[in-house]
């Protein structure tokens, strides 16, 4: 037998904090990198007798994320007591939903070298986020930071449906375009908006799925990739050398390239879910969800094939544009102004995402406007410039952004051409 006899088999549960504006049960503020425990209120705190308010945006935006996602809406759900210690868990439980989740059965699909691919969802079901342990380089202790305590998630779960670390990437992917689109998450991975937990199994195409590892809160692509591969020829390994895979959690180190066990199965926790008695059940009309469906934007592939139609763009470059929503408004932005859709595309695509890529920045980070952006295209399209200029000014918006007409006056760019 050869390790290329075996096939990687991965499932991925993702989380994603929700930009409500408040929390999911007290009104305290969700927003990111404020002074710790200034965004707590008792509730959040779990003081003792206080009762939490389910917050309606959370259903909402967890209904808007099932739809996208094709799944089914519950129209009756409700809200369970997952029970277990940890110190940045103040109630000792995390409120979340065990056997009955607002969405169901979706799926979405990705592009594979060998074509479209459905990946199922299971589920999709609301929960609250815990707070964040500040390991203090002075004291000696930890810190414990309540401000992300009851900060609302969804927690999409796929069924074993992935067969390659590219396939993981795609997924992730799409659903943070999805996400971004229907505008539920702001899905920034490096402030752990958006992070994964990785199911990780091998066998040979045929037989029964082997046993398999789960690498926790993996936010970023680069390293949920190497984990991946790791991890596949780690457990190749341990069955070519005759030995069984443990089902265990593991942490993923990425300095030194490896994963290391966290927990065994033998600690696997026993979570006595239960109802919670503090909140009532989940009832949605179907009134309510038909409205949430036709408020849905317009999504990614259906934005990809009306600019093939209208701006005859090509498959490949409709699918990259409309791939992230910032690029694909970055766009229709610069387009609006300037009329000119091969040219917008050719930049954002050209050199604007090598310029992204240079500096590791993902599409929301592009530092300058679509009006920026048209204006320059403007005056290629004018002769005031050649596009070798153009590439200067580009180079210019990512540092100092400003209207690209007086950034060739202070630099002295403009051509003469006659
Ligand atoms: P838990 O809550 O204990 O992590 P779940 O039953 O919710 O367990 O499953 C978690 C994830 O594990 C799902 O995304 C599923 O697709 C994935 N999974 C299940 N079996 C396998 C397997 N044999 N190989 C890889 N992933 C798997
Ligand atoms: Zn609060
Ligand atoms: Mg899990």
């Amino acid at each position: 037998m050869s390790r290329n006899d075996y096939e990687v088999v991965i499932g991925l549960e993702v989380h994603a904090e929700l930009s409500t504006k408040t929390k999911i049960f007290c009104s305290c503020p969700t927003e990111f990198g404020a002074a710790p425990n200034t965004h707590v209120c008792p509730v959040c705190m779990a003081m003792p007798g206080t009762l939490p308010v389910l917050n309606e945006k959370v259903v909402e935006y967890a209904v808007k994320a099932g739809l996208a996602t094709n799944c089914e809406i519950s129209r009756n759900s409700k809200n369970d007591r997952k029970n277990y210690y940890y110190p940045d868990l103040p109630k000792s439980y995390q409120i979340s939903q065990f056997d009955k989740p607002l969405c169901e059965h979706g799926y979405v699909e990705i592009d594979t070298p060998n074509g479209k691919k459905k990946i199922r969802l299971l589920r999709i079901h609301i929960e609250e986020d815990a707070g964040k342990l500040n390991h203090d380089d002075f004291g000696g202790g930890s810190l414990v930071d309540l401000n992300r305590a009851g900060v609302p998630l969804i927690e999409m779960v796929s069924e074993p449906d992935l067969r390659s670390a590219e396939e993981v990437e795609a997924y992730m992917r799409k659903l943070k375009s999805i996400l971004e689109y229907i505008e539920v998450s702001d899905c920034k991975m490096q402030e752990g908006s958006l992070r994964a937990d990785v199911n990780v199994s091998v066998h040979k195409p045929g037989e029964p799925f082997g046993t398999r590892t789960e690498m926790k809160n993996m936010n970023s692509f680069r390293a949920i990739v190497r984990a991946i591969e790791y991890e596949k020829d780690r457990q190749i390994e341990v069955l070519e050398e005759g030995g069984k895979v443990e089902q265990e959690t593991l942490r993923w180190d990425d300095i030194n390239g490896r994963t290391s066990s966290m927990r065994d199965k033998e600690d696997a926790q026993d979570y006595r879910y239960f109802p919670d008695p503090d909140l009532v059940a989940i009832r949605l009309s179907d009134e309510y969800v038909e409205d949430i469906r036709k408020a849905l934007p317009e999504l990614p592939e259906s934005r990809r094939d009306r600019y093939i139609k209208e701006y005859n763009l090509s498959e490949k470059d409709a699918k990259l544009l409309t791939a992230s929503k910032y690029l694909s408004n970055l766009f229709e932005g610069a387009l609006a102004i300037c009329g000119n859709a091969k040219a917008v595309a050719n930049w954002i695509l050209s050199d604007i995402s090598r310029i992204l890529n240079e500096k590791e920045l993902e599409p929301e980070n592009v530092p300058f406007t679509a009006e920026q952006l048209a204006k320059m295209i403007e005056l290629i399209d004018k002769g005031t410039i050649s596009s070798a200029i153009a590439k200067k000014v580009l180079t210019e918006l990512f540092e100092n952004p400003k209207d690209p007409e007086v950034i060739i006056k202070e630099k002295g760019w403009i051509q003469i051409s006659d």
